[in-house]
């Protein structure tokens, strides 16, 4: 071998016992910025960064869903104590997934919250108490947010920046709304499982594996019963066909921009 060969050669060594002397470092709890407020125009401007998340293990390596297929499930209006039943099968299979809260039983629940972080799930807002935003004044639906928002705030120290509007309304109204009050993109979604009429896991899971597509956004409700029991089979068929499970955020390489809307990849 060359000289130039054994240099090298000796940096690949080197580099390989940097990478994997920094692989055996353990995560230090990063502690967020107090100072959340940022300018609105610098947002527009800019992608949304995700915020650290303290006390979170590194759940796997990132995801490219530019080049894999990606899918991710959203579950709306808890969270209620037994979202930890999802919350279980999600980590027992690796997969994540994003949920939009309601800061009135947030605030009930704050260590089921503090668990989708620990986890790698990701939380939306999804509004204070499901108001029907069109018909409220701009000044009150800031206020539905912003409130659900200091609650996600006091019980994980994380900072949501999706925000899902009750019903899925969509007008530019809400989403300058969403993006002066939290900062934050408007994410409706791309398969609608109708799991609040079909009360059925098998309904649920068939509406699931017909529609989705790779880059899919699906709407699920972790409170119901039968949503909860069809998750584990979800999961396991979607993984089955190639699929990863991922967060919103993920979804979209963590490119997300405040005021814009989110149907899919
Ligand atoms: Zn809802």
């Amino acid at each position: 071998m060359s000289r130039a060969g054994n240099l090298v050669g000796a940096g690949v060594v080197a580099l390989a016992l940097t990478v994997s002397a920094y692989a055996q470092t353990p995560a230090r709890p990063v502690t967020p910025s107090p100072s959340i407020a940022r300018p609105l125009a610098a947002l527009a401007a800019s992608p949304l960064v995700p915020e650290a998340k303290p006390g979170a293990k590194p759940v796997t390596k990132p995801v490219n869903c530019r080049r894999v297929k990606c899918v991710a499930l959203t579950f709306d209006d808890g969270p209620v104590p037994q979202t930890k039943a999802v919350l279980d099968a999600l980590k027992k299979k690796g997969a994540r997934a994003t949920f939009f809260v309601l800061g009135s039983l947030a605030k009930q629940h704050p260590a089921v919250l503090r668990r989708m972080i620990a986890d790698g799930d990701a939380i939306g807002n999804h509004s204070w108490d499901h108001a029907m935003f069109s018909r409220l004044s701009t000044p009150a639906i800031k206020r539905e947010l912003k409130r659900t928002q200091a609650v996600i705030w006091s019980a994980t120290r994380t900072k949501s920046h999706l925000v899902r509007v009750p019903y899925g309304e969509n007008n530019l109204r809400l989403r300058k709304a969403a993006a002066a009050s939290v900062q934050s993109a408007a994410v409706l979604w791309s398969v609608d499982t109708l799991d609040w009429k079909y009360r059925n896991s098998a309904t649920v899971t068939r509406n699931v594996m017909r529609a989705v597509r790779p880059g899919s956004i699906v709407l699920m409700h972790d409170i119901h019963p039968t949503t909860r029991a069809a998750v584990p089979g979800i999961i396991s068929r979607l993984q089955a066909k190639g699929y990863v499970l991922v967060t919103v955020d993920e979804l979209f390489n963590g490119h997300l921009k405040a005021g814009k809307v989110y149907f899919r990849r």
